[in-house]
């Protein structure tokens, strides 16, 4: 496990910070994750460009300054327990698991699982618990959440999450239809309801019902 060199690394914060990712403990957190370890073949090698690349099941691995906005919006703190919905490559997962208490991540794909559950393993990450399952339903076993992270596109912020989150509890969503640019919102639970807040346009593959077909 080798990593980036120092320059390499120089310019991945560089962009992160250009981009707006200011916090120290986002910044923190994504310098010492390797991102290459989430990758497979010639797409390792690009990890520390500022893109989304492909992994499998034809799925993506989000862009490194999109996964450090939505953290940063997401506000964590140590004492939290966290829902991710779309477990991908699982680098968002290992991110959030330096940040938080606790991080449950489901996705649809089980290999997709599979695979992101050997790389925690590596690593140590032993807060993480990867679940295979269609995320929009949430884990009501576990709920409620201090914070609720969905890395896919849904048309509303799916009924069943909102509820799975604690007042006070912070929810990052993309929201819009799927095949276009969508708006990435930010959900506060208070004591009367929900408040939105419209962060910014962002470009996510879509939240699919059901479970994945593994080829
Ligand atoms: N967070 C990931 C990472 O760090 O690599 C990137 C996630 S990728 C952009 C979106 C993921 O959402 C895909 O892996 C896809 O299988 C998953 N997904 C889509 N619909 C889902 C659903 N209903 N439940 C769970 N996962 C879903």
């Amino acid at each position: 496990m080798s990593g980036p060199d120092a320059e390499t690394k120089m310019q991945f914060l560089f962009a992160l910070r250009s981009a707006g990712v200011t916090q120290t403990d986002v910044l923190q957190a994504m310098e010492t994750m390797d991102r290459g370890l989430f990758l497979r073949g010639l797409f390792s090698q690009r990890a520390y460009e500022d893109v989304p690349l492909p992994i499998a099941c034809g799925q993506t691995i989000s862009q490194p300054s999109i996964v450090g906005l939505m953290t940063q919006a997401l506000q964590v703190t140590p004492r939290d327990k966290v829902l991710e919905v779309g477990t991908g490559s699982g680098y968002q997962a290992a991110i959030l698991a330096k940040m938080a208490r606790r991080v449950y991540t489901i996705d649809r794909h089980s290999r997709l699982v599979q695979d992101a559950r050997q790389i925690f393993d590596t690593l140590s990450l032993t807060n993480i618990t990867s679940l295979v399952g269609d995320g929009s339903f949430g884990l009501p076993d576990q709920a409620p959440f201090d914070r609720i992270i969905v890395t896919a596109a849904a048309e509303d912020p799916p009924g069943p999450l909102l509820s799975q989150l604690k007042i006070g509890g912070v929810m990052v969503v993309p929201v819009g239809q799927s095949d276009h640019v969508q708006t990435l919102i930010r959900v506060l639970r208070t004591q009367d309801g929900f408040e939105y807040d419209e962060l910014r346009p962002v470009r996510f593959v879509p939240l699919v019902e059901g479970l994945g077909k593994e080829t």
